[in-house]
């Protein structure tokens, strides 16, 4: 390497450059000869702004402003509104876990459609009482959970409680309502951000389009060009409704399987091996194919073992495991969902949250004495649902605790069922979840044995035995 050729790396410093001017200085590389230095030594504020308009604005090239990245913080917006927020594949988030943290009484949202209507106290009496509920319910399900695991010699109450918060968060938390106010920050580029923006701003709820337009203002403070065109999205909300109509002649099923597995390729194995030797290879796809396919059993056992026999603990599969893929149709708990919704590297199509498919009793509410005070939240929230749903079917869903069942189609290839199934079936996490991740597992193993044996899961627990321990009722 000359020293003209010399190679460079370091980082453009968003303390010095705006986020704007990082993206200019990026993009101009593909036309200019100089140093990414150089070219942002030469550029201003204004000048990254004309650029971006006539650029990624005028010409459409936009993922220019991708290089443009906000950290935005939303405080106190409903955990429906979350969803939305959540929604976009390409950005970071971290939000107030309903594991670790406790709401206060009066932690939910109140929407401008139903504030000043005669569904208002319809809505809040309900509310409150979801909220007494689970503000009641801490205490005797804390109870049963001390019981369960004794004070160590020696530590204070607070630790005790530290450790076992979630064991008994993680039952009452059933009780809460989409409705519950929740903390959340986002890492996006500008291009995700515009995108985010316009589908808050054709959302069906005031809440949602209200965020959108205040997510605008502050972005524009940073990125002053990038998202200044964002703007409402006739063909997402004239769709949504012409859908809704449509749907509306479907009959609604009030139970069904937690998952359904709708569609897979019998051959994807297969597919998954060869691609694997293709890419090492000078080959066709279909040569290696019909290679693959000429092995006996062991052959391809053993071709599988050198593909994903090597993994450890922290290892992700090989890019070739994305050639087999799975669609599921769903049905879990609104918590479970809400952590489901956080894997990106899947295609999600939920349903509206709705209250007509019943709820889970979580095992440790019933332990405590709290069954009946439990069903009678659910129950309220469930009447006040429907009431509410009959006017307006996206503001009654604020009222749908976490407890009720939800149903969510999901596309994901293999790679990502390694990651969701390892991940959300470990001990730590919810056990709402780790029946769903522990059943898909156990289904995908039974059509893909080959691959699928690789998934690294917890042997002495089944889906059903999870069941067993923590519900009463799914
Ligand atoms: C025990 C536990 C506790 C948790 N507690 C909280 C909490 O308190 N608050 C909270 O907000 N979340 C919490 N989460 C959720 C967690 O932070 C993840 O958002 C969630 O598990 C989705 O996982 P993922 O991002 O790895 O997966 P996916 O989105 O499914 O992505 C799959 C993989 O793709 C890659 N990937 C995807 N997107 C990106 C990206 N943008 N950049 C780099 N790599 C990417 C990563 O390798 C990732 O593992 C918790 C999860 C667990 C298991």
């Amino acid at each position: 390497m000359t020293e003209t050729f010399k190679r460079e790396i370091y980082l453009l410093r968003p303390k010095k450059l705006s986020p704007e001017t990082i993206a200019v200085t990026f993009a101009k590389t593909s036309r200019s000869p100089l140093s990414f230095r150089e070219i942002a030594a030469e550029l201003s504020d204004e000048q990254s702004s004309e650029f971006h308009e006539k650029w990624v604005v005028g010409y459409g090239h936009a993922s220019v402003a991708e290089h443009a990245v906000l950290h935005i913080a939303f405080e106190n917006v409903s955990r429906l509104a979350i969803e939305c927020i959540e929604s976009n594949r390409l950005a970071s988030y971290t939000e107030k876990s309903t594991r670790y943290q406790k709401w206060d009484l009066k932690g939910y949202c109140i929407p401008e459609e139903v504030r000043g209507t005669q569904y208002e106290s319809l809505y809040t009496d309900a509310c409150d009482a979801l909220f007494s509920a689970y503000q009641e319910s801490l205490e005797p399900v804390k109870a049963v959970v001390q019981e369960m695991i004794p004070q160590r010699e020696g530590e204070s109450d607070a630790r005790w409680d530290g450790r076992i918060r979630s064991e008994y968060v993680d039952a009452c938390r059933f009780l809460l309502p989409a409705a519950s106010l929740a903390n959340v920050g986002m890492t996006a580029n500008a291009r995700t951000f515009e995108h985010a923006i316009r589908k808050m701003l054709s959302h069906p709820l005031e809440e949602v389009r209200s965020i959108g337009e205040q997510v605008k203002a502050v972005a524009r403070q940073e990125t002053p060009t990038l998202v200044k065109y964002a703007e409402r999205v006739p063909y997402q909300i004239e769709t949504q409704k012409a859908l809704e109509e449509r749907a509306g002649a479907l009959p609604a099923a009030s139970g069904g399987e937690m998952l359904e597995l709708l569609a897979y390729d019998q051959g994807a194995e297969m597919r998954v091996l060869a691609a694997a030797l293709y890419t090492q290879s000078g080959c066709s796809f279909v040569t290696a194919l019909e290679h693959v396919r000429s092995l006996d059993a062991e052959a391809q056992k053993s071709l599988a073992h050198e593909l994903l026999g090597r993994l450890e603990k922290f290892d992700v599969p090989l890019r070739a495991v994305e050639h087999a893929v799975y669609t599921f149709d769903a049905i879990m708990d609104q918590g479970a969902y809400f952590e489901l919704k956080r894997h990106r590297m899947m295609t999600q199509t939920p349903q509206i949250l709705r209250a007509d498919l019943g709820y889970a009793v979580p095992r440790k509410i019933a332990q405590a004495g709290f069954e009946s005070r439990y069903r009678e939240a659910m129950d309220q929230a469930a009447e006040a649902y429907s009431r509410l749903a009959e006017w307006n079917p996206h503001v009654a869903a604020y009222l749908v605790p976490n407890g009720f069942n939800r149903r969510v189609l999901m596309t994901l290839n293999l790679r990502e069922v390694f990651h969701f199934c390892e991940l959300r079936a470990e001990r730590n996490a919810h056990f709402s979840i780790r029946r769903i991740a522990m059943r898909m597992a156990e289904m995908v193993q039974s059509v893909h044995p080959l691959l699928a044996a690789y998934l690294r899961m917890p042997e002495e627990e089944t889906w059903g035995s999870i069941e067993v321990e923590h519900f009463t009722q799914v």
